[in-house]
């Protein structure tokens, strides 16, 4: 993969004048790589929510994005189509190995993210898996998750991996995700989230979602969110 990235934005230019990407209402009408407009039509998704509407066009320009919007919003989507469109603009291969950690506070979350990655991303060659908690499958786990690209994690189960893996490398990362911001950051999850994000690179792309719009500054430092944008929505169209 090319590193560093070429910096293929929301802000386009065209034709002499630079075009906003704002105004658009359907996901047909955003730069998005033809396999993640494949994946999305197949997905039968064509308008946007409020939030992907709002959060999106800054996502995909490469911003940290600090979003809150009431569960059942579509929040997902904010960060998967971007998280695609990261690694796909790097050219994001097999030997890359992992670009993309999206942080869940539980299993069950985890795992309808990683739904909706498969569905929306089965156009692009990444791989990935759900890193959740539980004794099942650790040994089996710790054999596969150093080739894969994409992974949505708990935080106490990806920090076992970064301390007992060998090879397990998160060194490259691209672009870091915390869904249910408020309780993946709250105190049961304090100390694993601060040493995963000590492992992280500090030059990465950072989305963080939650349903609530309480975030204080001293948790944003401590994933070290860059100038984000605050995107706040408390009502769908
Ligand atoms: P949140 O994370 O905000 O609670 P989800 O991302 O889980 O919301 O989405 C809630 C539901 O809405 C899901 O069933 C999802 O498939 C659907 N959904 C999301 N975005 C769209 C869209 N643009 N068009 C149609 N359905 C959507
Ligand atoms: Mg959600």
């Amino acid at each position: 993969a090319k590193k560093g990235g070429k910096g293929a934005g929301g802000v386009g230019k065209a034709a002499g004048k630079y075009t906003e990407y704002g105004d658009c209402t359907r996901f047909d009408e955003l730069p998005l790589s033809k396999k993640t407009k494949d994946g999305l039509r197949k997905a039968g998704y064509t308008e946007m929510s409020e939030i992907q509407r709002a959060a999106l066009p800054h996502a995909l320009c490469g911003r940290d994005v600090l979003g809150a919007a009431k569960t059942g919003s579509g929040k997902t989507l904010a960060f998967v189509i971007p998280a695609l469109e990261k690694l796909y603009r790097e050219r994001w291969g097999p030997e890359d190995g992992v670009g993309c950690i999206v942080l869940s506070p539980n299993k069950d979350l985890a795992g309808q993210i990683f739904e909706v990655f498969q569905n929306v991303g089965k156009f692009h060659g990444f791989s990935g898996a759900c890193i959740v908690g539980g004794r099942k499958g650790l040994d089996e786990e710790k054999a596969s998750i150093t080739g894969l690209n994409i992974l949505v994690c708990t935080p106490g189960r990806l920090l076992q991996h970064m301390g007992e893996t060998t090879n397990f490398d998160c060194s490259q990362i691209q672009i870091l995700v915390i869904d249910e911001a408020d309780q993946v950051l709250d105190k049961k999850f304090q100390q694993q989230v601060d040493d995963v994000v000590s492992q992280l690179p500090k030059v990465r792309q950072t989305l963080l979602f939650s349903a609530t719009q309480t975030k204080s500054v001293k948790d944003l430092a401590r994933v070290s969110l860059k100038d984000p944008e605050y995107i706040g929505v408390h009502a769908e169209a």
